[in-house]
């Protein structure tokens, strides 16, 4: 049996295990296996020392580890040590552990645009906004701005990866929401407090032509329902996820990856996500 799995804690909520198990199912992949890895941050590096000798090829790194996943790799891409952060670990058969990134990568394939030249807003300075500024700026960006609800974090970011911090969001030509507002909220009744933690006013969400959420949940966040209702080009989490698990599925299988069945499974596959904004 191949295995793989998700690394986290918790990991509960993750909808990684229905969509690459779905991708593999859908390839007639039946001697492989995903599952949830529940692992305390303190067993981190004994347990995935311990991966390879059992079958695991591969495993996704999720919170709290994508750090520290990084820190014990025996070698790492740029993109993993540029971002700071891994979510993507090979184990490989002379026994080395291999560390990616595959979320900016699967950011830049499910805006599905080219960035080259145009301006963009991300919203957050944690992991996921360090990922996507990299991103976007590797991708020609003619400009990144950096607005966080703590501005010495945003700050921090820019001086490290590029970009420019703002103290409130500009007009762009992609927002990109990298915060976690959004996550645990009915749309219908958080819609203005939704996009006011965001700094963002209802009418200025019109100001972007794409708009990228990486939160992802079953039902639309306020911030995409806002920029859908206003005209602009959605990206939903959902996609995002799938983007980034599709290139860790190919990294792992030398497959190409399913998307559409990952992205059914991924949409069908129920939230458990606790509200945390
Ligand atoms: P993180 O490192 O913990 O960063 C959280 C960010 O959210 C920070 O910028 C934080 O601002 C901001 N934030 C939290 N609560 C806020 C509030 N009430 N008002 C304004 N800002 C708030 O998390 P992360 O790893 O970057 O993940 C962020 C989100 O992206 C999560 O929902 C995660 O599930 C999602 N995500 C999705 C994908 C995908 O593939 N779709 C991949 C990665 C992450 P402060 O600095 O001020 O605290």
């Amino acid at each position: 049996m191949n295995r793989l799995g998700v690394l986290g804690w918790p990991v509960a909520h993750s909808r990684s295990p229905a969509i690459h198990n779905a991708a593999l199912a859908a390839l007639g992949m039946s001697d492989w296996h995903y599952q949830r890895l529940p692992v305390p941050p303190a067993l981190l590096a004994e347990t995935v020392r311990a991966l390879p000798g059992s079958g695991f090829l591969g495993a996704n790194v999720t919170i709290p580890h994508k750090e520290a996943a990084l820190a014990l790799a025996d070698e790492a891409s740029a993109a993993a040590r540029e971002i700071g952060a891994a979510n993507t670990l090979t184990f490989k058969a002379d026994g080395t552990i291999a560390a990616e990134n595959t979320d900016a990568p699967g950011l830049l394939e499910a805006l599905g645009i080219p960035v080259a030249g145009l301006r963009a807003q991300v919203l957050g300075a944690g992991g996921s906004a360090r990922a996507a500024v990299w991103a976007l700026l590797g991708a020609g960006a003619a400009e990144v701005y950096v607005w966080n609800r703590t501005s010495a974090r945003a700050r921090a970011l820019v001086e490290q990866l590029g970009g420019e911090a703002v103290e409130a969001p500009r007009s762009a030509d992609l927002l990109v929401n990298c915060t976690s507002v959004g996550l645990g909220l009915e749309r219908s009744a958080s819609e203005d407090r939704g996009l006011n933690q965001l700094g963002l006013r209802g009418d200025q969400v019109g100001e972007y032509s794409y708009v990228a959420d990486l939160v992802y949940r079953s039902a639309s966040t306020a911030l995409l329902a806002a920029a859908a209702a206003a005209g602009a080009h959605t990206i939903d989490g959902l996609e995002i996820l799938v983007a980034q698990g599709a290139l860790s599925f190919s990294l792992w299988t030398s497959r190409e990856a399913p998307l559409e069945v990952m992205l059914d499974a991924a949409r069908a596959s129920p939230s458990r996500v606790p509200a945390s904004d």
